[in-house]
């Protein structure tokens, strides 16, 4: 069977050793989604693919598909975002984003936002390695979005009355697209699925689900209002993927580690 090229592009998401000599790398393509690429001869020292088998690049490539594996047979890095593993926080984001789309993402028909969505999650993050909390909780909220898997927060959905912009608290669940106002929560016997948020946080969180994705990630936040975001689309995510999320559990090891590094 005749092996026919392609040219692609997408985003290194992980690779692996395969044999002795070669690496298998998990590529997100723009057109066709989530691929094995083969590169044989990566693992030899002066192989001149070895520059492409670094994660969370973004690259062009050609393959050559024999049966159902493609081999590759050139590339160039569009942006190498190597930035990225200068800082273990945005390492463990940068993972996390890469793991989600390992398990969610195959040939789906999704897979062009969710390349576009990844391309600009590891640009920003290799550019603001300090704002990983932020980047997280955007990818997060716009993967589940892509999925169809959010609600744009206009009202109570008990009582109907609008969230307006005021200093009242919305209450926002973790397990549905469900929010309630501040009266209704008092009355509801579930609240423990209810997160507490400003309306300002209901605001990005529509923003992030639905706005043009390079205005999503110039958005900037507080710490507070970070922590906010990245505890409820950690919970939201859990819940709707069915997965245990550990990012919050690893950053926060991290930061006491840190600290205690401080200290001394
Ligand atoms: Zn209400």
């Amino acid at each position: 069977m005749a092996s026919q090229a392609s040219n692609l592009r997408g985003i290194v998401i992980a690779s692996r050793d395969y044999g002795d000599k070669d690496k298998l790398v998990d590529f997100l393509s723009s057109n066709l989604g989530l691929i094995s690429v083969c590169v044989k001869g990566a693992l030899s020292r002066n192989s001149k693919f070895s520059g492409f088998t670094i994660p969370f690049s973004t690259c062009d490539i050609t393959v050559k598909k024999t049966g159902n594996f493609y081999y590759l047979s050139d590339y160039s890095i569009l942006e190498g975002n190597s930035e990225i593993i200068n800082s273990l926080e945005a390492m463990i984001v940068a993972s996390h984003i890469s793991s989600v789309i390992q398990r969610f993402v195959f040939q789906s028909e999704n897979s062009r936002e969710v390349y576009e969505l990844a391309a600009y999650a590891y640009f920003t993050l290799a550019r603001n390695t300090n704002k990983y909390l932020l980047i997280y909780s955007i990818f997060n909220w716009r993967f589940l979005a892509i999925l169809g898997q959010t609600i744009e927060y206009k009202s109570c959905s008990v009582c109907d009355e609008d969230i307006i912009d005021d200093d009242s608290s919305i209450y926002l669940s973790i397990l549905e697209g469900r929010s309630i106002c501040e009266s209704c929560f008092s009355k509801t016997t579930n609240k423990s699925s209810y997160v507490k948020v400003s309306f300002s946080i209901v605001k990005s969180l529509n923003f992030i689900a639905y706005g043009n994705l390079s205005k999503v990630f110039a958005l900037s936040s507080n710490q507070s209002a970070s922590e906010i975001l990245a505890f409820f689309t950690t919970k939201y995510l859990e819940r709707q993927l069915e997965i245990d999320i550990e990012v919050l559990v690893e950053l926060n090891k991290l930061n006491l580690y840190s600290s205690a590094q401080d200290t001394n």
